[in-house]
């Protein structure tokens, strides 16, 4: 039995408060906001606004100071042998492009192998791919079991092709699947692979060890960790930083420009070009620093509770087929009522408040390979509460009654 008091975590949250009607269930989307991350970002804002890096007046120097104490506080946080590791960028999504388009002009050379999993999320399929057809590096894709874990077996044989780069998601965005991380990349390291570790889903269910996991890349955004959108992490071991050419390019990430030569920046500005999401960054590290006050392994035992609970209920209901498992989950589970259109289903849940999502959820080569037109998704957050399942639960027996 979890001690965790999800009561007192929710009066954490305005929303829950101030939208009392609403059972939220799309946190795989993202994650409502602490008003301890509000208030930060507000603060900021009021008081302190200014541009970071560059101004002569204290103000910015102020800015300056906050922008580079939060990197240190990511760094801290996911324990990165220092805080040059830590580049901010506007999401996950970014973080990968950053990498994929990196690794492409420098590491990567025509008939290299790139090794990725069906699970992927569009953000780790498409940036490669872009790349891959222009400059002849194959993809490669580990398959599933039959029921839908990644198959282990078939990635053992796959690294055996040697793969130059080996990137997955840590946590299917779309069952909810936690994936061996560790092991993989131990796995990947021994072909000499390239690790690239996509943690959108991860981050909030384990704060990650980048000196244990031992990858070279690992990505998040801050709006699935209680932090505001429009700000994420490309964490990277700094030999493999130095490696990757910018994707942007512009102020900040420059030492000397001519238009004869130009010189670049030490990292982590090398990798930062622009004005960069000052309010974001600051929101992010208040979003750490407020979630560390909590136990983390016992929200994380909530949210299997809840796991549990939905799951069971579910089963329980005639007419649904499940397409996560409960082994290996993180809280998110994706589901059919057999014959009828997922949106249909959504629809109806919104109807009574309940938010979930539905659609193929940014993955669609996995919907193709489970041979599924899409699917609802209902995804827990420690501030969800066992009524939030019931409810959910309810409205499902009564869409099932309506629409079949
Ligand atoms: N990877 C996974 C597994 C995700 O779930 C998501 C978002 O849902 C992303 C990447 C992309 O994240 P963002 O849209 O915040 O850049």
């Amino acid at each position: 039995m979890s001690c965790f008091d999800v009561q007192s975590f929710r009066q954490q949250f305005a929303f829950f408060t101030q939208q009392p009607s609403w059972v939220y269930l799309d946190n795989a989307a993202t994650m409502h906001k602490p008003t301890a991350v509000i208030d930060a970002i507000t603060l900021f804002y009021q008081q302190q606004n200014s541009n970071v890096h560059r101004g002569a007046h204290s103000l910015s120097q102020q800015a300056t100071t906050r922008y580079e104490q939060a990197r240190a506080d990511v760094a801290q946080y996911i324990n990165a042998k220092q805080a040059a590791e830590i580049i901010f960028c506007s999401g996950a999504t970014a973080a990968l492009n950053q990498i994929a388009f990196g690794l492409m002009h420098t590491v990567l050379q025509p008939g290299d192998r790139i090794l990725l999993t069906q699970l992927e999320h569009h953000a780790n399929i498409v940036p490669w791919q872009l790349h891959c057809q222009r400059h002849g590096v194959i993809i490669d894709v580990v398959p599933l079991t039959k029921d839908n874990q990644l198959d282990l077996d078939a990635y053992n044989q796959l690294l055996k092709l040697k793969p130059k780069v080996v990137s997955f998601c840590q946590i299917s965005n779309v069952l909810g699947h936690i994936q061996p991380v560790k092991q993989m990349i131990a796995q990947a390291k021994l072909v000499g692979a390239i690790t690239v570790i996509d943690g959108a889903q991860g981050i909030v269910y384990e704060q990650p060890d980048m000196q244990q996991l031992d990858c070279d890349f690992y990505v998040f955004s801050g709006h699935k960790l209680y932090g505001p959108t429009g700000i994420g992490v490309l964490y990277g071991k700094f030999d493999r930083l130095t490696e990757l050419t910018p994707i942007f390019a512009g102020g900040e990430m420059i030492d000397q420009v001519s238009f004869v030569n130009t010189t670049f920046n030490q990292l982590p500005f090398r990798l930062e070009a622009g004005t960069p999401n000052i309010a974001g960054v600051i929101g992010l590290s208040a979003a750490i620093n407020w979630l560390q006050k909590f136990n983390i392994v016992e929200m994380q035992k909530h949210k299997l509770l809840l796991l549990k609970h939905f799951y069971s209920g579910l089963s329980a209901i005639k007419g649904i087929d499940l397409l996560s498992s409960p082994v290996h989950n993180a809280g998110i589970v994706a589901f059919n009522i057999i014959g009828e259109h997922h949106s249909d289903v959504a629809d109806l849940l919104n109807q009574q408040h309940i938010a979930v999502r539905a659609g193929q959820h940014c993955a669609m080569p996995l919907f193709s390979y489970i041979q599924q037109r899409g699917a609802v998704r209902c995804s827990f957050a420690a501030y969800n509460t066992l009524d939030d399942v019931n409810q959910c639960l309810l409205a499902l027996e009564q869409a099932v009654e309506i629409l079949t």
